[in-house]
This record gives C-alpha cells, sequence and structure tokens, in this order.
C-alpha cells in the first residue's frame, strides 16, 4: 500500500489530441458505438440542458482549440452570464499550469478529526448549489485498522472524534492513470501538464461515464442549474475550476486551481482547524510535500486498480 517511490515518479502527462473533433461527431459516434436507444439514455439529461444552451456556447469550440482571442470572447460572455443569472461581477480567468510544477496533496490522518470545515471551504470556494449542499469532498468515519473507503460512513453524526473511528477526507486524486479521462466520449476531461484532471464545462455532453468510471465517488453531476446568491458568489473564478458550472455537466476538485496556479494554498487547506493537509509542488526538492514522501509511509487509495493518485494519506 506505500508509494515511497513516488518523487521520482512523476509522468508529466500530455493533453488529449482533438482533431477536428466535434460534439456532433462525437454523437454520430455514440449512435453508431451504442444504438440510438441506449445513447439516447446516456446523454439523457442532455435534453434538459438544451434548452439552457446559448448559441455562443453551442458553437464554441474545445477549450484546447481555442484561440487566445476566442478564449478571451468566450470568458467576456461566461462573466456576463453570471451578472444576468446570478447578478455577480465575476472575474474568470484562463490560468494555465506553471511549468515544473506537478501538484500533490497528503493528509495526515492521525491529525484529522473529521469536523468538515474542508467540506463547508469547498462548497463555499467552488460555487457550489446552496440547495444541495454540494462540496467536492467526502469526509468517511473509517472504522480502525483499514484503508478500505466503502467500509466506512459519510453520514456520521455526534460528537468527533469518536475514539474508535478515524477520519479520511477523500476528494478527487488527480490521478496519473484517470480512468474518468478514458471514458469520455467526447474528450471533455483530461489531465493537464501540473497532474490537475479538469473538465471543460462548456464541452462537456452530460453522459456521467467519467462519474461511474471513477473509483473515489469524486465526480458531481449538476441535476439543475446550481442556485447561489449573488452576495455568497465566489467572484473570482477560473475556466477551468470554479465559474458556475451550467446544468447537465459533470464538475469535479481542481485542486483550487484558480488559488494554486496563483501561488496560494486550496481553500480546504486553508479552512483546516488541525494541520492535517499539505499541498505542494513536488518537482520542488525543498518543497513540504516532497520531504513528505521522501520520509513518511505514505498510503494511497485503492492502490490495486492503478489508478497512480496524486493524493497521498500518512499517519505520525
Ligand atoms: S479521482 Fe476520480 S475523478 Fe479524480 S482523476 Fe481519479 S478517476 Fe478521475
Ligand atoms: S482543493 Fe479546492 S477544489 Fe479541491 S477539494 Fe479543496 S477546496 Fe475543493
Amino acid at each position: 500500500m506505500t508509494d515511497t517511490n513516488h518523487p521520482s515518479r512523476p509522468d508529466l502527462p500530455t493533453l488529449p489530441i482533438i482533431e477536428n473533433f466535434s460534439r456532433r461527431a462525437a454523437i454520430k459516434g455514440g449512435f453508431a458505438t451504442l444504438g440510438a436507444a441506449a445513447f439516447v439514455a446516456a446523454i439523457s439529461p442532455l435534453r434538459h440542458a438544451a434548452q439552457n444552451t446559448s448559441a455562443g456556447e453551442f458553437m464554441q469550440n474545445h477549450y484546447t482549440e481555442l484561440t487566445p482571442e476566442q478564449k478571451a470572447d468566450v470568458i467576456a460572455r461566461l462573466e456576463e452570464e453570471a451578472k444576468e443569472k446570478y447578478g455577480a461581477e465575476v472575474t474568470i480567468g484562463d490560468d494555465r499550469p506553471i511549468p515544473g510544477t506537478k501538484f500533490v496533496y497528503a493528509i495526515n490522518l492521525s491529525v484529522c478529526n473529521g469536523n468538515g470545515k474542508c467540506v463547508e471551504a469547498c462548497h463555499k470556494e467552488n460555487n457550489h448549489d446552496r440547495a444541495t449542499n454540494q462540496s467536492y469532498i467526502r469526509v468517511i468515519e473509517m472504522p480502525k485498522g483499514t484503508m478500505d473507503m466503502e467500509q466506512g460512513s459519510t453520514t456520521y453524526t455526534g460528537a468527533v472524534p469518536k475514539d474508535d473511528k478515524f477520519y479520511l477526507p477523500v476528494q478527487c486524486q488527480q490521478c496519473d492513470e484517470p480512468p474518468c479521462v478514458d471514458v469520455c466520449p467526447v474528450k471533455a476531461t483530461w489531465k493537464e501538464d501540473d497532474g490537475i484532471v479538469v473538465v471543460d464545462y462548456n464541452w462537456c455532453i452530460g453522459c456521467r461515464y467519467c462519474e461511474a468510471a471513477c473509483p473515489y465517488h469524486a465526480r458531481r453531476f449538476n441535476w439543475k442549474q446550481p442556485e447561489v446568491p449573488a452576495e455568497e458568489v465566489n467572484p473570482d473564478q477560473s475556466y477551468l475550476s470554479n465559474r458556475i458550472r451550467p446544468v447537465g455537466v459533470v464538475e469535479k476538485c481542481t485542486y483550487c486551481l484558480h488559488r494554486t496556479r496563483r501561488g496560494k494554498l486550496p481553500a480546504c487547506l486553508e479552512a483546516c482547524p488541525t494541520g492535517a493537509r499539505v499541498f505542494g509542488n513536488i518537482l520542488d526538492p525543498e518543497s513540504n510535500i516532497r520531504w513528505l514522501l521522501e520520509n513518511k509511509r505514505v498510503y494511497i487509495l485503492k492502490e490495486e486498480l492503478g489508478t497512480k493518485p496524486a493524493f497521498f494519506y500518512y499517519f505520525d
């Protein structure tokens, strides 16, 4: 279960190749592969999303194909839409990976006490739907003696920590071999050069294959248009992270790329009152995260699946 080789391992990912690829081509291909009834059923949430899709959005190219001028136009349109739909003045950045960076996260499970402040911070930072109290983090109350997350409970109540339990926060593991990316029929999700797995919400067709493929239950589907009061909208947004997602698409933790690619820490780390969370650039030999991975016995979840998470757990 240990992964002490990780510091020398990072395989820097490459962006997927998008060659003359369109959603229309994907839908055509989907029919051929699945048959009409199965494909329509698979993308059924899209029928609800269709009425909310503007002409500009429908005509938009995949994010990786947009020129800087096209990106500027898209972002201006999205900022305007945020004003119309939410009454909020927002700034949407186009934050790209910093060369020489591979982000890695770790949590000290001897220290985490299940207080859930990280869950709350993620909810606010990422403009999650208020009605469903959505968050990218689930804290699992675990019986001591196992790292099998399926044996824990996410609906625990009462005072924490309990003597016979420990607490396992789980969010996207930013896998180096992400099964969620492999199954996407339209290449709307991919792994970037700093290790963060992202989704182009304007390209996602809502088939939810990626959600089913993720062994960590890390992806969320927007069944309806997220509701966030104007005064609660986090205005510091990015195209590939916390801009408010449309209905009918999948979303996930992006290691707060709108913060971390600007030199800040993830919101969940800043909110954690116990200091259980460690985040940084594993390619930096002076970083705390590098020291930790070289000197602690660390665990990854579901190692047997070969997903190679960039997310580690350890005990003191
Ligand atoms: S944890 Fe799930 S969503 Fe995140 S990269 Fe791995 S498979 Fe994909
Ligand atoms: S890093 Fe940011 S996006 Fe990821 S779980 Fe923490 S708060 Fe959420």
